[in-house]
């Protein structure tokens, strides 16, 4: 997988708003937040995107959620939003597996 700007977050390369890090994840603040609380969860480990996790990385996958769900609620979040765009397709930019977490405002079902 080529290097991406997620992977110089983690590195600490570029700057990013750094609200939670273990030794398996990181999440920050998205740069372009499309709610009043939008924050990403990311693997350290450089999964391209969701579809090209593997099953040793089923207990990866599974800390994402649980952290993303930690931190939101740190975050003073009660209801929120998980999206994970899988591809090009799918509105993917950044070829790093990320968790959006959004919140601080209603949404809507079925999604755009
Ligand atoms: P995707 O469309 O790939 O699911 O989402 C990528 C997200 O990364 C977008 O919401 C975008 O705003 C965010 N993003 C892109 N570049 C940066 C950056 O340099 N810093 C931060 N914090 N977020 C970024």
């Amino acid at each position: 997988m080529s290097v991406t700007l997620f992977s110089k977050i983690i590195d600490r390369e570029i700057p990013a708003d750094i609200i939670y890090e273990d030794d398996q994840c990181l999440a920050f603040r998205d740069i372009n937040p499309q709610a009043p609380t939008h924050f990403l969860v990311i693997p350290k480990k450089p999964i391209a995107k969701l579809s090209d996790a593997e099953v040793e990385d089923q207990a990866l996958l599974g800390h994402l959620l649980l952290i993303a769900s930690q931190v939101a609620r740190d975050e003073g979040l009660e209801d929120f939003r998980l999206n994970v765009n899988n591809g090009a397709g799918a509105s993917q930019t950044v070829f790093h597996l990320h968790v959006h977490v959004l919140g601080g405002r209603s949404f809507s079902w079925p999604p755009g």
